[in-house]
């Protein structure tokens, strides 16, 4: 048994069998809610660690419940939905999703997000403070002096790239928007568009993967980027 409890929140009963079947089958513990009032009420009752979300909901809208969750819960939340306009994964993103799935889905791309999922919070779990150094892979940066490593070679970042990378690394696994990234290195109200914040990760990435081959980040066209943890490439 995988010690994990999963709440899956669906209301059309093929695709909550298709979902709970497969987790059965890998030994998650798992509860079912219908709507989005029942998903807010187990999730408050049961306080489950991941919850795999549809947006299209008979009652409340899967971002409300989102927003509501996320108020008060860490829980890692993974859309499921048949929403493909990207306006919509990045609401959902921005609304504190951590990934998003678009129906039709595969049930392996979705047991190797909850993998993914389920070792970004074994990492959190061991990470002792905020000053540690976080290691993904051959990538070393130690918070305390700014260092960069890859394979034990220091790269020479810009501010602004050590910032992104910071940022990318603090949120590991979790897809971050656009719109979000630019709010946090750029602040509000300074104007700068997704155009620059796309040049700057360019040159970024291309520094990373100078000395490894390697790239811990993934583009998701039109929504954003996201670091993947080196063990999940
Ligand atoms: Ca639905």
């Amino acid at each position: 048994m995988n010690d994990m409890k999963i709440l899956v929140v669906e209301d059309d009963r093929p695709v909550m069998n298709l979902i709970t079947t497969t987790l059965k089958i890998h030994e998650y513990e798992y509860i079912q809610a219908a709507n989005g009032a029942q998903a807010i009420s187990l999730c408050s009752s049961l306080n489950p660690d991941l919850i795999l979300l549809d947006l299209g909901l008979p009652d409340i809208d899967g971002i409300e419940v989102i927003r509501n969750v996320r108020s008060w819960s860490s829980a890692v939340i993974i859309i499921i939905s048949a929403r493909d306009e990207d306006s919509d994964k990045i609401e959902a993103l921005d609304a504190g999703a951590d990934d998003y799935l678009t129906k039709p889905f595969s049930v392996d791309e979705m047991m190797a997000r909850i993998r993914a999922a389920q070792r970004r919070m074994q990492y959190l779990n061991t990470k002792t403070d905020e000053s540690a150094v976080f290691v993904n892979g051959p990538l070393s940066i130690d918070y305390a002096s700014n260092l960069v490593t890859l394979n034990g070679n220091e790269i020479h970042l810009t501010s602004i790239e050590y910032k992104l990378l910071c940022l990318l690394a603090k949120n590991v696994g979790k897809v971050l928007t656009h719109t979000w990234i630019i709010d946090r290195i750029w602040g509000r109200g300074v104007y700068t568009d997704i155009v620059s914040l796309r040049v700057y990760m360019t040159s970024l990435r291309k520094k990373l993967k100078a000395y490894t081959g390697t790239d811990l980040i993934r583009t998701h066209i039109g929504i954003g980027y996201q670091m993947v943890r080196a063990e999940n490439i």
